[in-house]
């Protein structure tokens, strides 16, 4: 049966994605997002514009409402309009290193506005509210890979410490009102139309434009780099299904991944690192052009490894990310070139 989702972040890389598998199927999806300059706003423009462009083509029920989180009023009136089956949170203030400059977005985006998403869905009886998280929440964890069950209360960097307080949030909304709660731990997500500030997408830039790339940790670092149709299809899962109750709720210590109330949480990633320095090689290949190579050494707020154990999503949700980097860095390779072509003439 077809659901009324409300879908945050629809202008960003997941959200846009995200809306299309939605819209497919024949969901209704009403898309928020304020569209903000933290990377090039053409981008998210003209994903909006894919997405009026498949609504006129398809006569899917699409819905754009540009406006900011933080504005409780905004979301207010959206909701005293309709009720929602589901609401997909993904907007937030992303990235790492834009928060040693830019903290105050942070605070505005992720802490309250996801306050704001949180009384919503408490108002409103929201039936399930599914939520992004991220990997970065392990923080400098050195054991792989990282399970759901291990510590995540030393974030270092601030959007990590957003991240993690946003799943402690959920945690007590889920406990209190008996809000239906599932949160998703993002391992870095690559793809067509993704994200100019992340490394994937600088490298095939510099590479086109012969300029050199800079590899941290001398290229040693591994990520678990997670296709973004492979994720959409896990957010959507996870948003189609409830996660159950469990009876092995500690109060004083609750542990999201066994909590009494609705609440779960799960990592979503590939399970399959790939060093930063094979992922190049692959982009080179796709690209068809060589990289000039910095090798150096490890940054502030950097973390060495990242790999998610996905056991827990494989087993409960029947995800199965099924992409090698080769399809998909070709995949968004296929996607960059045009793009880029299209926006220089
Ligand atoms: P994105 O930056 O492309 O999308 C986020 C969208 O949220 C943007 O369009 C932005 O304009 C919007 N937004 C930000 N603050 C807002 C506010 N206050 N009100 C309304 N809209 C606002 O990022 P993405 O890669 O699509 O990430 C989606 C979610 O997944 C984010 O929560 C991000 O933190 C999380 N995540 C992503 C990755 C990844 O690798 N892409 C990894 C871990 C976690």
């Amino acid at each position: 049966m077809s659901q009324h989702v409300f879908l945050t972040g629809v202008a960003g890389f997941i959200g846009f994605h995200t809306a299309c598998k939605l819209l497919a199927r024949g969901d209704s999806v009403v898309g928020f997002d304020v569209v903000n300059a933290y990377y090039d706003p053409q981008l998210k423009r003209d994903r909006l514009a894919e997405l009026a462009r498949l609504k006129a083509e398809t006569g899917c029920d699409f819905t754009f409402i540009e406006a900011d989180l933080a504005d409780r009023a905004a979301l207010d009136r959206v909701f005293a309009e309709r009720p929602f089956d589901r609401v997909i949170s993904l907007a937030a203030q992303a990235g790492v290193r834009y928060s040693l400059q830019n903290p105050e977005s942070y605070v505005q985006s992720n802490l309250v506005g996801f306050a704001n998403i949180l009384e919503v869905c408490r108002h409103a009886k929201v039936p399930h509210l599914t939520f992004a998280s991220s990997s970065s929440v392990y923080g400098a964890n050195r054991k792989v890979p990282f399970s759901e069950h291990d510590g995540v209360d030393h974030p270092i960097q601030l959007y990590a410490a957003t991240k993690r307080s946003n799943e402690l949030m959920a945690h007590a909304y889920s406990h209190l009102f008996d809000l239906p709660v599932t949160g998703l731990r993002f391992f870095t997500v690559y793809g067509p139309w993704g994200r100019p500030d992340m490394a994937y997408y600088s490298f095939a830039e510099k590479i086109m434009a012969g300029e050199p790339i800079a590899l941290f940790n001398y290229g040693r670092h591994s990520r678990d780099f997670t296709y973004v149709d492979d994720i959409v299809e896990g957010v959507v899962r996870a948003s189609d299904r409830i996660a159950p109750r469990n009876a092995a709720f500690d109060p004083v210590h609750p542990d999201p991944a066994t909590s009494a109330a609705p609440f779960r949480i799960f990592n979503i990633g590939n399970g399959n690192p790939v060093e930063l320095k094979r992922y190049v090689e692959v982009l080179e290949a796709a690209l068809g052009k060589k990289a000039v190579i910095e090798l150096q050494p490890m940054q502030i707020g950097d973390v060495e490894d990242t790999f998610a154990d996905v056991d827990a999503i494989k087993t409960e949700l029947g995800y199965a990310p099924s992409t090698s980097v080769e399809a998909g860095i070709g995949a968004f390779v296929d996607w960059y070139l045009p793009y880029k072509r299209r926006q220089a003439g």
